[in-house]
């Protein structure tokens, strides 16, 4: 299974990372105080929970975002914006080495240069996470709050010791591939 990296350290990063992990966990954030109820409260902060986050404060409701990592989820931070960006790179290499079949002619020395490719990935990744940002949310209305969010009644969470009440929650928290009882395959799953 994918690991999420969860230490949100800046310092040995390069600043694509840090400005992405700013936008999108910053490292000096406090959770407010939470209002008295929320018309929704939205348990995790991928496309999903983001979509209806915006919709909803955009309707006029009031808001709890909350997130246990990194606004954007797996798509913006390990899914479809980084494969689709290194899969880019990857298919204009191939191109370059086909390029006598569409009638071009390029130098014979055609070398990956896979750190290039990743700082690409990372700038690319970082200013499509000004669009996930805790700065679009807030200005949004949208109150968001990092930590593990968990039901205690019907109507009310806990997040980071503070206690959310809510009239309705969505649980936008993402999935897990299964696993089939092949024999042998759980020691390829990583
Ligand atoms: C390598 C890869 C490539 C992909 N490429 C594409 C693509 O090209 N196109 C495409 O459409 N899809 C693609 N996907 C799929 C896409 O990433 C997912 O469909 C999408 O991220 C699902 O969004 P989501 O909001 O449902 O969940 P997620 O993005 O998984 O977000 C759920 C969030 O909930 C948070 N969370 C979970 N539990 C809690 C809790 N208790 N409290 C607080 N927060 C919690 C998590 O930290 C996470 O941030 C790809 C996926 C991968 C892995």
């Amino acid at each position: 299974m994918l690991q999420r990296d969860t230490s949100f350290a800046p310092a040995s990063r390069d600043a694509h990372e840090r400005e992405r992990l700013e936008n999108l966990h910053p490292s000096e954030w406090r959770n407010p105080q939470p209002a008295d109820r929320y018309n929704l409260v939205v348990i995790g902060a991928g496309p999903a929970g983001l979509a209806a986050a915006y919709a909803a404060a955009a309707l006029g409701a009031k808001v709890a975002l909350i997130e246990r990592a990194l606004l954007g989820g797996d798509c913006l931070n390990i899914g479809c914006v980084p494969s689709k960006t290194i899969v880019r790179t990857s298919r204009l290499y191939a191109e370059m080495r086909n390029a006598e079949h569409y009638g071009a002619q390029i130098a014979a020395d055609i070398r990956v240069d896979f750190a290039a490719l990743m700082q690409r990935m990372r700038r690319i990744r970082t200013r499509i996470s000004r669009a996930d940002s805790i700065d679009r949310l807030s200005a949004a209305g949208v109150d968001v709050f990092f930590g593990e969010a968990r039901f205690i009644a019907t109507d009310a969470l806990t997040v980071d010791g503070a206690r959310l009440h809510f009239r309705k929650a969505m649980i936008a928290t993402g999935a897990r591939p299964d696993t089939p009882s092949i024999p042998a395959l759980s020691r390829l799953v990583f």
